[in-house]
């Protein structure tokens, strides 16, 4: 960027506002949240200064604060700012220390919001007088309806903001506001996919992984640990539970008819999953599952799965199609570590034509040739925790 470096980030919020009431309660979260994902950079000081954060560059560098602000459910775009006195001398000197070595790519446009009412100029004036000189500045013409480049001003009760980028970020709420969820993480696309979803809607996410070793190798289990890294950069450190199920699984091979198996095995992860979620106080499960994408995915099959569950399940991608959940996927950076192949737990075992319909009987009567009590105490007994931080490296 030309001229000053940028000093300042200007968030902004969206729904938040239209939380009338609890308003304050949910700014207060957004910016711990903010502090504790900017936690370990030499940032200066984070506020919230009527309707805005200010997040103070200090000695950190402006592209590592996006990036980590970018992925905090309830920042809806940032300002990347120069800071000056709210006066318009201040700011025409900015603004003309800015345009030194400005080259737009193509028109441009003002965009002035006076937030402090007290500034005596308006904001279309304001525009006018800063829009005249950097076009003097550049050689740019200016096209307030449709410019190439917008330069954003800012006057608020803290001073006022100059910037030439704007990024959009992930919207939605601040996480906890929505509660707390325990999502079922297997190594695959779609259920990092279904966390990040639902830590967008303000839910604190905590993650349950059953594995097949030493039937299998523990692949899945290094997969569960990067994506819950990387679901916890959008919130604090996640509890990831890591469950031994093959011992589950080869009771019911050797007792359950095969096209019943993978329901079964679902309805083993459901109830394990539920006392799991109850440690955590989380109060519902989310899975990955999208209805039609594979043979235990019909209405029925989710209808009887769920039935073993004792809370709610939730379901995000329940609509969603492969290729947008895959979008979704590379977006958030869960993709490249989820086609990494591994062995995933339900791979074993598994028979070739799973039942499409299962029904409540039939599973009921599937269920009492195995110890469904004995098994769950088992598995919850094998259980390892632990606790992911948000990893940033990749
Ligand atoms: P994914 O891409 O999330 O693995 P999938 O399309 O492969 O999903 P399934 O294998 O039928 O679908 O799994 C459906 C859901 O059940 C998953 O999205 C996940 O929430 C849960 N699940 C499946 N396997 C595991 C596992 N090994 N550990 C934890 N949860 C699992
Ligand atoms: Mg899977």
């Amino acid at each position: 960027m030309p001229g000053p470096d940028p000093d300042t980030i200007l968030v902004h919020y969206s729904e938040i506002a239209l939380k009338l009431g609890h308003r304050e309660q949910f700014e207060g979260r957004l910016l711990a949240n903010m502090r504790s994902a900017l936690e370990g950079l030499p940032v200066g000081e984070v506020n919230a200064v009527y309707g805005r954060m200010l997040v103070r560059l200090g000695d950190a560098d402006a592209d590592t604060v996006v990036r980590r602000l970018s992925v905090v459910p309830g920042v809806a775009n940032l300002l990347v700012c120069v800071a000056c006195e709210a006066t318009m001398d201040a700011l025409e000197n900015t603004v003309s220390a800015m345009a030194e070595g400005w080259k737009p790519a193509g028109s441009f446009r003002v965009q002035v919001k006076r937030g402090d009412k007290r500034f005596p100029l308006e904001s279309p004036e304001v525009a006018s007088r800063l829009g005249a000189l950097l076009k003097a500045a550049s050689g740019a013409g200016v096209n307030l309806r449709n410019a190439d480049e917008t330069v954003f001003v800012e006057i608020t009760h803290a001073g006022a903001f100059v910037s030439l980028r704007k990024v959009d970020t992930c919207g939605g709420l601040p996480v906890t506001t929505g509660g707390r969820v325990l999502v079922l993480l297997s190594g695959g696309i779609d259920s990092p996919v279904a966390g990040l979803r639902m830590l967008r809607r303000g839910c604190r996410i905590d993650a349950i992984h059953f594995h097949s070793v030493p039937y299998l190798n523990d692949a899945s289990i290094d997969k569960a640990r990067q994506l819950a890294a990387v679901i916890a950069r959008g919130q604090m450190p996640l509890n990831l539970a890591l469950v031994a199920f093959g011992d589950v699984q080869s009771e019911i091979v050797r007792f359950v008819p095969r096209p019943l198996r993978v329901v079964l095995y679902r309805r083993m992860m459901m109830r394990i999953a539920c006392k799991v979620a109850t440690r955590f106080g989380a109060g519902a499960l989310v899975t990955g599952e999208s209805l039609g994408q594979v043979a235990s995915q019909t209405l029925p099959n989710l209808g009887v799965i769920e039935s073993a569950a004792t809370m709610p399940v939730l379901r995000p991608l329940v609509g969603m199609d492969k290729l947008e959940i895959s979008r979704y996927a590379q977006k958030w950076g869960t993709y490249e570590i989820s086609i990494v192949p591994d062995q995933d737990c339900c791979t074993l075992f598994v028979p070739k034509h799973p039942a499409t319909a299962a029904k409540a009987n039939e599973v009921a009567a599937a269920e009492s040739l195995i110890d469904v009590a004995r098994l769950v105490e088992q598995a919850l007994a094998a259980t390892e925790f632990e606790k992911i931080a948000a990893d940033w490296s990749a």
